[in-house]
C-alpha cells in the first residue's frame, strides 16, 4: 500500500494487476492513451504529482471515485422509468459524474488547486504518486454534495431533458477526396503489416514433373540430385593437355593425338603426359587433361599445335561441382517456380517437385449497374463489368487459379450467397464496389455484420475504400475477403499494392514488395499531406516519368496507357519535372 492509499479507505492499490479493482491494469492501458494526449497537446500536459500541475491547461491524474460512496449513496433508490427500467443502469457512469462536476464546481470556485495541495508533503510523491483529493477529502465531498441529483444520467422522460442532438453535415469540400471528419485513416504500411500478420497459407501440395511446375510454390526445400556440371569439362573450342608438361613461358608445340573429344562423346583412353588432344565446348576432360587453350589462339597441322604462354593451369575449363554440388542446396521452399528455375532442377537431375496446389481466387463483381457481357445490349443505366475480366486475368497471371464468382446485384441476400459460393470453391475472395459508407454499400454492411470487418479506409489514393474481412464458409473456415473500391482504377491499385503481397502470402510464396527505382518526373504536381499516392505512369523515351493526363479514377484508358505507377509519399510534395519519383512498373508487380 502507498500513502496515499491509506488516506482514500476501500482504495486499490495501483500495483494491483488481476482481479476486481485491478487498478494497475488501467494504468496500464493509460500509458497509451498518455502518450497520445501528449502528442496532441504537446508541452500542455503534466501528469501529477510527478509534474507541477498548476500551470498545465490539461492535468493527468489519479482519481478514486469511491471517496464519494456517502454522497452516490445518497442518491439512491436509484429512480425507476416508464417501463419498470432501471434508470442508473452503471455506477460507475454516476461516480464518474459526480466526480467530474464536482472537480469542475470546485475549479469554478477557484478552489481547485487546493486540492493539488493537499498531497502529504512528507509522503514520498516522486514515487508513490497521489490521489486527487485524498488530504481535502471534506472540500470534495462538500462539492459533490452540491452536485447532487445533476450526477444522476438524464432521465428517460417523454421531454427530452436536452434539446436532440443535432446533427453536423460534413463540411461540403469541391476535393471529393478530402478526408472526412473524424475518420481514422490507415497508413498504406499499417494496412499492409495487419494484411501480413493476418493471413496464413494454405499448405496443400501435390507431385507435379518439373516441366510442368512453372509458377508453382515448391512446398519444400530441394537439393541437388546431380552436380552441375556432373563432371569436368571443356569450355571453349580448342585443344586440351596437362598442364604439368608445359615448361618455360612458351611458345609451346605439342604432339597432336589423332583423337577428339566432344560433348556427348568423351574420349575414351588417356591422352600422355606432353600430348595434346582435340576437344570441344562441353565434352569431359579427358584423363591426362587439366587444361585447355582455345582453339583461335593456335596454329596447327594436324599433326601438332602450337600456342603461345603463360597458360594457367585449368584454363578454360569447369570444374565438376563448380556450379552446385550433388546434395547441395538448389532452390527454398516457397520459391515461385520461374522458367530459370526449371533449367536449374533439370540439370541438377531433379524430375520432379512438390508443389503447393495454385491458390484459389475468387473475383465477384457486385453493383445493379453492371452487364457481365460486354457484346450484350446495355441499356442507358447499365455500364460493362470492367473490373472481373480486370482482376481474373491478374489471378491468371499471378500463378493463382482465377474462380469467377460473377456478379451480384446491390442486394445482401445476393452477395451473401456468392460470397457462400466463394467460399467453397475459393481460398480468397476479391469482391469489387460496394465498399464504402454509402447507402447502396451493401459489401461493407454485409462484411460489417457478418465477417469481422477489419479495416477499410485506407490513407491511398486512389483505393480507398478497402475492407477486408473474413467471410464464414461451411467446413467453419474463414476465407479472407479483400473488398475493393468499384472504381477499375482504384480496383487495380489496391490489387496491386495490396492483392499482390496478401495473394503471394496466402499462396505460400511469401510476402512481396514491388521493386520501383527513381526516374527523373516528367510532371509537375503538388500533393498533401495524409495520403500515399499512385499515379498511373510510363516511362518517356529520356527515360523520365510521365503522368496520365487525367487523374479521374474512373478513367480505365489511363490504366491501359500507362505501363506503370510513380508512388507519392504520405507526406506533402511539391514535384517538378526533373525531380526524381519512385516508378514501379506493372512488371514489378508481376504483370506485364
Ligand atoms: P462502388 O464502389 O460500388 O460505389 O462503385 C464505384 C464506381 O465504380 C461506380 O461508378 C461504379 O459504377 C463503378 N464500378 C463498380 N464496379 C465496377 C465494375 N465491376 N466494372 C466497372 N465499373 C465498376
Ligand atoms: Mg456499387
Amino acid at each position: 500500500m502507498r500513502v496515499t492509499d491509506a488516506r482514500a479507505k476501500g482504495a486499490q492499490s495501483v500495483w494491483k494487476l488481476g482481479g476486481a479493482g485491478s487498478v494497475g491494469s488501467q494504468v496500464l492501458t493509460g500509458l497509451p492513451v498518455l502518450w497520445r494526449l501528449r502528442a496532441a497537446f504537446a508541452g500542455q500536459v503534466a501528469v501529477w504529482p510527478f509534474e507541477a500541475a498548476q500551470a498545465a491547461p490539461v492535468v493527468v491524474t489519479e482519481v478514486f471515485p469511491s471517496m464519494l460512496r456517502a454522497e452516490i449513496a445518497a442518491l439512491s433508490p436509484p429512480r425507476h422509468g416508464k417501463a419498470g427500467r432501471h434508470d442508473w443502469p452503471v455506477r460507475d457512469a454516476v461516480q464518474v459524474r459526480m466526480l467530474a462536476l464536482a472537480l469542475a464546481r470546485l475549479a469554478q470556485e477557484g478552489a481547485l488547486g487546493g486540492l493539488f495541495d493537499a498531497a502529504d508533503p512528507t509522503a514520498p510523491l516522486a514515487e508513490e504518486g497521489w490521489i486527487l483529493g485524498a488530504g481535502a477529502e471534506a472540500d470534495l465531498r462538500a462539492a459533490a454534495r452540491a452536485v447532487g441529483a445533476a450526477a444522476l444520467p438524464p432521465q428517460d422522460t417523454d421531454a427530452p431533458a436536452t434539446a436532440p442532438h443535432r446533427l453536423t453535415p460534413p463540411r461540403l469540400r469541391n476535393d471529393c477526396f478530402a478526408m472526412p471528419q473524424g475518420v481514422d485513416w490507415v497508413p498504406v504500411e499499417d494496412a499492409l503489416a495487419r494484411l501480413r500478420a493476418a493471413l496464413v497459407p494454405i499448405t496443400d501440395t501435390e507431385d507435379l514433373p518439373t516441366a510442368a511446375a512453372g509458377l508453382r510454390v515448391l512446398a519444400t526445400d530441394i537439393s541437388a540430385r546431380r552436380s552441375n556440371p556432373p563432371q569436368a569439362n571443356a569450355a571453349v573450342d580448342g585443344y586440351g593437355f596437362a598442364h604439368a608438361a608445359l615448361d618455360g613461358s612458351g611458345p609451346y608445340e605439342l604432339p597432336l593425338l589423332q583423337a577428339r573429344a566432344a560433348a556427348g562423346q568423351p574420349l575414351k583412353g588417356a591422352v600422355p603426359m606432353g600430348s595434346a588432344v582435340r576437344i570441344l565446348t562441353g565434352a569431359i576432360l579427358p584423363k591426362g587433361v587439366d587444361s585447355v587453350v582455345l582453339e583461335e589462339d593456335c596454329a596447327t597441322d594436324g599433326a601438332r599445335v602450337a600456342f603461345d604462354g603463360p597458360v594457367r593451369r585449368g584454363a578454360n575449363s569447369r570444374r565438376a561441382g563448380e556450379d552446385v554440388e550433388a546434395g547441395g542446396p538448389a532452390l527454398p521452399r516457397g520459391r515461385r517456380l520461374t522458367p530459370a528455375d526449371l533449367a536449374l532442377l533439370s540439370a541438377l537431375g531433379v524430375g520432379r517437385v512438390r508443389v503447393l496446389r495454385p491458390l484459389r481466387v475468387g473475383v465477384l463483381s457486385t453493383g445493379d449497374e453492371l452487364l457481365s457481357d460486354p457484346g450484350a445490349q446495355a441499356a442507358p443505366h447499365q455500364i460493362f463489368d470492367a473490373n472481373r475480366p480486370m482482376l481474373l486475368e491478374v489471378a491468371r497471371r499471378w500463378g493463382h487459379a482465377p474462380v469467377d464468382l460473377g456478379h451480384a446485384p446491390d442486394h445482401a441476400a445476393e452477395i451473401a450467397a456468392r460470397l457462400d459460393r466463394g467460399a467453397a470453391e475459393a481460398d480468397v475472395i476479391l469482391t469489387s464496389g460496394g465498399a464504402s459508407a454509402g447507402d447502396e454499400d451493401h459489401v461493407s454492411r454485409l462484411l460489417r455484420e457478418r465477417a469481422q470487418l477489419s479495416s477499410w479506409r485506407i490513407a491511398l489514393k486512389p483505393g480507398r475504400p478497402l475492407a477486408l474481412a473474413l467471410w464464414p464458409g461451411d467446413g467453419g473456415q474463414r476465407v479472407p475477403v479483400i473488398g475493393l473500391p468499384g472504381n477499375p482504377v482504384a480496383a487495380l491499385v489496391c490489387t496491386l499494392i495490396f492483392g499482390r503481397p496478401a495473394l503471394s502470402l496466402l499462396s505460400g510464396a511469401g510476402w512481396l514488395e514491388p521493386q520501383g527505382f527513381q526516374v527523373p518526373a516528367a510532371f509537375s504536381k503538388r500533393k498533401k499531406p495524409g495520403r500515399r499516392e499512385f499515379l498511373r505512369a510510363r516511362l518517356g523515351a529520356d527515360g523520365t516519368a510521365e503522368v496520365f493526363a487525367s487523374e479521374g479514377s474512373g478513367r480505365i484508358s489511363g490504366l491501359s496507357w500507362a505501363e506503370g505507377l510513380v508512388e507519392l509519399p504520405d507526406g506533402a510534395a511539391t514535384i517538378a519535372p526533373g525531380d526524381m519519383v519512385r516508378y514501379l512498373p506493372y512488371t514489378s508487380f508481376g504483370l506485364g
